[in-house]
């Protein structure tokens, strides 16, 4: 096969572009077109939609983020729902299979600085031997998602998998309800409060909190598990990539604890130049990315030798998306607060994770440590340099402060995960899971704290939030 066979991204972006045009004319029929400009559009009939739920919070997206602020959010005394696209909960640990939780000590193993849900998640891994590790964890996350599916039914929260969120229902300055879609059609949930947990912020968008989606995103990848990979698969792949259509990258693989013939969990690849939260783009990075996982395969049939043939395990239920929209909140972390371990007095989680920033043009990454020091992995190599002068006072830790996930314009949205208000830099640490873990159980306590103190998600008592915080178990410094 050679380079031109390939479907490009591009060319898929077109096809995908071709059949929508094609669908909205027929579908057109029944209903008004306002076709007079390139764009159609057709008006949906007015109808009545079933209200499915009254609840005190609603939490979209169910990702551990998504899943620890139901969760918190219960055990604060709120009714919750919880709405999760997908089959399972945990995102992209468990549909996207990113099996690695980094460090819950800081820089240099001396503090305990994360606890909570992410430790108890561990405990009752590590139990029944789904999970390795002391200071840096490894995940069977096929195990993660009975786990969490436990961790929601002992805590009443009430699920809707296999639903999506659609549209906000707004009232001024609140969100009165928000309208979901699954096998039952289209229905609503009203809540007082709403965690916006989707990765990409989909309510925050609907609700005018303004956002932005940064030049240069870090690409996404599809991972997959591969078992019986030939020694030295990355060094083939980095040799022979031109001739299986791939272009210059580094990526990375590791162990799945438990799982037989050294199966690995492969990232190796990137869709390069992709906004994963525009529908067309998604649909080609899917197609691109698995066509990447083939492409990496072929190589090792051809030079892996015959003694190991890679088996295809499985593919991630959906490509795994670092970086899309990045919302404006009441505080914007910078880079600059994450390295020198900038303090705040509404701190709600601690991180010892490097700026990590993949690169959105030529693969590979850049770490930037606490301690000055910076290690480029690129496809050349690895090379080691300092961002700043060597000191002895370096920070070991650093904070994300919960004025980052709320917008004084919308009174009961609270945005938890990737989405939350950084800078680029500040973005490439926080958007780990033992952090977002800590962002999503403190979404959860300040909504039931919402509800009970009724105030506005901007006004809550910041005391109260990291009081109870810490009485659950999570680490508040
Ligand atoms: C390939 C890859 C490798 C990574 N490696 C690591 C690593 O080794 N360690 C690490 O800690 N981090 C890693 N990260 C980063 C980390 O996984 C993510 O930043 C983090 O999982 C983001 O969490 P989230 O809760 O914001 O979003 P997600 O995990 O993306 O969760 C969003 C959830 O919302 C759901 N959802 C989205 N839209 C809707 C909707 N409209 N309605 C209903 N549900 C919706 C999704 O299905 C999903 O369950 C990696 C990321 C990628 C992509």
């Amino acid at each position: 096969m050679n380079r031109r066979e390939f479907l490009t991204l591009s060319s898929i972006t077109a096809a995908f572009t071709a059949a929508t045009g094609a669908q909205e004319k027929t579908s057109g029929k029944a209903g008004k077109v306002d076709d007079d400009t390139a764009v159609s559009y057709i008006t949906e009939t007015e109808k009545k939609i079933r209200l499915v739920g009254d609840y005190d919070v609603c939490v979209l997206g169910g990702s551990c983020t998504g899943v620890f602020a139901a969760v918190r959010a219960a055990q604060s005394g709120a009714r919750v729902a919880l709405v999760e696209k997908q089959n399972a909960f945990g995102g992209v640990a468990t549909s996207g299979l990113v099996n690695v939780w980094h460090s819950l000590q800081d820089t240099e193993g001396k503090q305990t600085i994360i606890g909570g849900l992410t430790k108890e998640i561990i405990d009752r891994l590590q139990n029944i031997g789904a999970a390795t590790g002391k200071s840096h964890y490894i995940l069977n996350t096929e195990e993660l998602k009975i786990e969490l599916d436990k961790l929601v039914m002992e805590h009443h929260v009430t699920p809707f998998l296999h639903t999506f969120y659609a549209a906000a229902c707004m009232e001024g300055s609140r969100v009165k309800a928000v309208f979901i879609e699954n096998k039952d059609g289209r229905q609503a949930i009203r809540a007082k409060v709403f965690v916006d947990a989707t990765g990409d912020g989909d309510l925050a968008r609907d609700a005018g909190i303004p956002f932005n989606i940064r030049d240069g995103l870090q690409p996404p990848t599809t991972c997959a598990k591969i078992s019986s990979l030939p020694k030295g698969f990355a060094g083939l792949v980095a040799k022979y990539r031109n001739e299986f259509g791939l272009v210059e990258d580094r990526g990375w693989g590791g162990p799945i604890p438990g799982a037989p013939n050294g199966m690995q969990m492969c990232a190796y690849t990137h869709v390069f130049n992709t906004v994963a939260s525009d529908a067309r783009q998604l649909t080609a990075a899917e197609i691109e990315g698995r066509r990447q996982i083939r492409a990496t395969m072929d190589i090792a049939r051809k030079y892996g030798g015959d003694e190991n043939k890679p088996f295809l395990g499985s593919l991630a239920s959906y490509i795994g998306i670092r970086e899309t929209r990045s919302f404006k909140a009441n505080y914007v972390l910078t880079e600059k607060d994450v390295l020198y371990g900038k303090r705040f007095p509404d701190a709600i989680a601690n991180g010892s994770y490097h700026v990590d920033v993949h690169d959105p043009v030529k693969g590979g990454f850049i770490f930037k440590n606490l301690n000055g020091t910076t290690v480029t992995v690129a496809p050349g190599g690895t090379t080691n340099g300092r961002w700043r002068e060597a000191t002895t006072e370096n920070p070991t830790f650093y904070q994300i402060p919960f004025s980052t996930m709320v917008n004084g314009r919308v009174d009961n949205v609270i945005m938890a995960g990737r989405m939350i208000s950084t800078d680029r830099g500040a973005f490439g640490g926080i958007r780990v899971m033992v952090n977002l873990n800590q962002v999503g159980e403190a979404a959860g306590v300040a909504a039931a704290l919402s509800v009970s103190e009724n105030k506005t998600v901007s006004n809550i008592d910041i005391q109260n939030l990291r009081g109870q915080l810490s009485k659950l178990g999570a680490v508040i410094i």
